[in-house]
């Protein structure tokens, strides 16, 4: 959600933790899947008073794929074990670092042509015991076809391959939003960059833990996976 505060207040809190606001009162606020289904805006406006909107937040319905017969045997990998800690550590690093551009309050458009052929929220369940769900949307093009930024930025990690995300590139779009773009082929990119709407940031892959080429792309707010689909502009 986009949202302004009244003219003068301050102050505004998701749930009790700080929110971002530009000068003009601009600001940005996103639920996961599995978020509760209240939220609570407060805010202190210009003559003092304080203020608070309730926000009811609905499921919407997830693919969920249930397959009884199948159970989840995670495959030892010591090489990922021996990895991961530290390409987590990257990465959050990489999405944490405090930024004021206002390129979220612009309309998106896909990085990527081609077939959804993936939704954000889907979910496989082996014999009662659930995955992960896919925090992010798909699309399934050939290798070498291009990635392009969805909306303005500054590249916070341009590098890899990691051990499941492959060659990856982070844009930060302010206020705590990040686009991450994963197994690419190519990177066209550095870390540093300061992108606009449309430029190009590599090429679709297969890199990392994956099965075909095609281009993941996940948006996180403050470390809250969003539905990137849900930005794109109609
Ligand atoms: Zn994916």
């Amino acid at each position: 959600m986009r949202g302004r505060l009244p003219a003068g207040a301050t102050e505004l809190t998701l749930d009790g933790k700080p929110v971002k606001t530009s000068a003009d009162g601009a600001f940005l606020i996103g639920f996961s899947r599995d978020s509760s289904s209240e939220a609570v805006l407060a805010w202190r406006n210009a003559d003092g008073s304080a203020a608070s909107r309730r926000l009811a937040v609905a499921p919407r319905p997830w693919q969920i794929e249930s397959l009884p017969g199948l159970p989840l045997r995670p495959v030892p990998d010591a090489e990922y074990e021996r990895r991961r800690p530290a390409e987590l550590a990257r990465i959050g690093a990489a999405r944490a670092v405090p930024s004021d551009l206002m390129d979220w309050a612009e309309p998106f458009r896909r990085p990527a042509e081609g077939r959804v052929s993936g939704l954000f929220g889907s979910q496989r369940i082996y014999a009662g015991t659930p995955s992960a769900f896919h925090a992010g949307v798909d699309y399934a093009a050939p290798a070498g076809a291009p990635v392009l930024a969805p909306v303005g930025g500054i590249v916070r990690l341009a590098e890899g391959p990691f051990t499941l995300e492959g060659n990856l590139v982070l844009l930060d779009h302010g206020f705590g939003l990040v686009s991450a773009f994963l197994h690419l082929s190519r990177i066209d990119v550095r870390e540093g960059q300061v992108l606009k709407a449309g430029d190009a940031i590599g090429s679709i892959g297969a890199t990392g833990r994956v099965t075909g080429p095609h281009l993941h792309w996940g948006i996180t707010w403050s470390g809250v996976r969003l539905d990137p689909d849900r930005l794109l502009a109609e």
